[in-house]
């Protein structure tokens, strides 16, 4: 158990004593394992308004835990109440630019906010590259304010941690976090997270076809947070864009229908089943019901259709 782990224990435990004779407070009821989609929009374009490009929030006793790093992740963290120095934990499902772009400037951002402690990030081959890059694509501004301003290096900060194998990937006092290949061609590694907490499991699918191995990973999980197309806003998208049928080809190879998510959620006899990473992410006009029509043909459990923000 680390210090500041113990320190908070033993906070939370005067705090309830405390508490004992005065009426219960939502801290005590609160669960010690929060998810908050950040960011909900597959796909790297910025849209105008609405969805913010993927991330998914969960809180284990109160640390962040950050997967995917779509532009917009800082923005959307201080949205959720999380300062920017608490930062902590990354995890990196693939590396397309939707669930990367923000990586560096995130680590950066939690730097430049004073972060006490090192961030440990996970991912497959290619991060710790990436967050070199990245740094010295910063080179000036960094050196800069190390000299100019004092701060720490921020290179010292950031721990990386690939593997190219699904399996273990982190083990603590409060969760247990594994990984599953996912079926992204052309991407080789790509994979779906699983996070055991003690009140609580989920998994975050990752972008993912149709992939029943997913449901042997998140069997008996409480969440279940999958990604999900819809093929009529497919259909009329690729009729707006030039290369439309490499695209349609793609996504049709790439993502997951409704009907096979509800399937992969059945399956897994999950409690709850979340989508997010729509795509299209940006198409107003398909409702809620339309997002869950097809997978509610096959999954009987409760079916939430994410939201930017929304906390499950
Ligand atoms: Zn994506
Ligand atoms: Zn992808």
């Amino acid at each position: 158990m680390n210090q500041t782990r113990r320190e908070f224990l033993t906070a939370a435990a005067s705090f309830t004593v405390a508490q004992t004779l005065l009426p219960r407070v939502s801290f005590a009821q609160q669960k010690s394992t929060r998810i908050i989609l950040l960011g909900t929009k597959g796909g790297p374009r910025v849209g105008e308004a609405g969805r913010s490009n993927p991330s998914t929030l969960i809180l284990v006793n109160n640390v962040p835990y950050v997967v995917d790093c779509g532009y917009g992740t800082s923005k959307q963290l201080i949205s959720a109440g999380v300062a920017l120095n608490r930062l902590r934990y990354i995890f990196i499902t693939h590396h397309h630019s939707d669930h990367n772009l923000e990586l560096g400037a995130l680590i950066y951002n939690a730097w430049i906010t004073g972060l006490p402690m090192r961030i440990d990030a996970y991912g497959p081959p290619g991060l710790t590259q990436m967050t070199r890059d990245f740094f010295n694509y910063l080179k000036f501004d960094i050196d800069t304010r190390i000299e100019d301003e004092g701060r720490s290096d921020p290179r010292n900060l950031i721990r990386t941690h690939e593997f190219d194998k699904p399996g273990m990937v982190l083990m603590n006092d409060d969760v247990k976090v594994t990984s599953c290949r996912v079926r992204h061609p052309p991407i080789q590694q790509a994979y779906a997270y699983r996070f055991d907490a003690r009140d609580r499991s989920v998994v975050i699918s990752g972008d993912t076809a149709y992939a029943p191995e997913l449901a042997d990973f998140a069997k008996g999980a409480d969440v279940l947070v999958h990604e999900v197309m819809y093929l009529p806003g497919i259909d009329a998208l690729v009729k707006r864009l030039p290369n439309a049928k490499r695209l349609r080809e793609h996504l049709m190879a790439a993502h997951t229908l409704p009907e096979d998510v509800g399937k992969i959620a059945a399956q897994a006899e999950v409690k709850t089943l979340v989508l997010s990473h729509f795509v299209p992410g940006d198409d107003a006009s398909i409702t809620d019901e339309q997002w869950a029509e097809g997978v509610r043909k096959h999954f009987k459990g409760r079916v939430v259709v994410g939201k930017d923000l929304m906390e499950i």
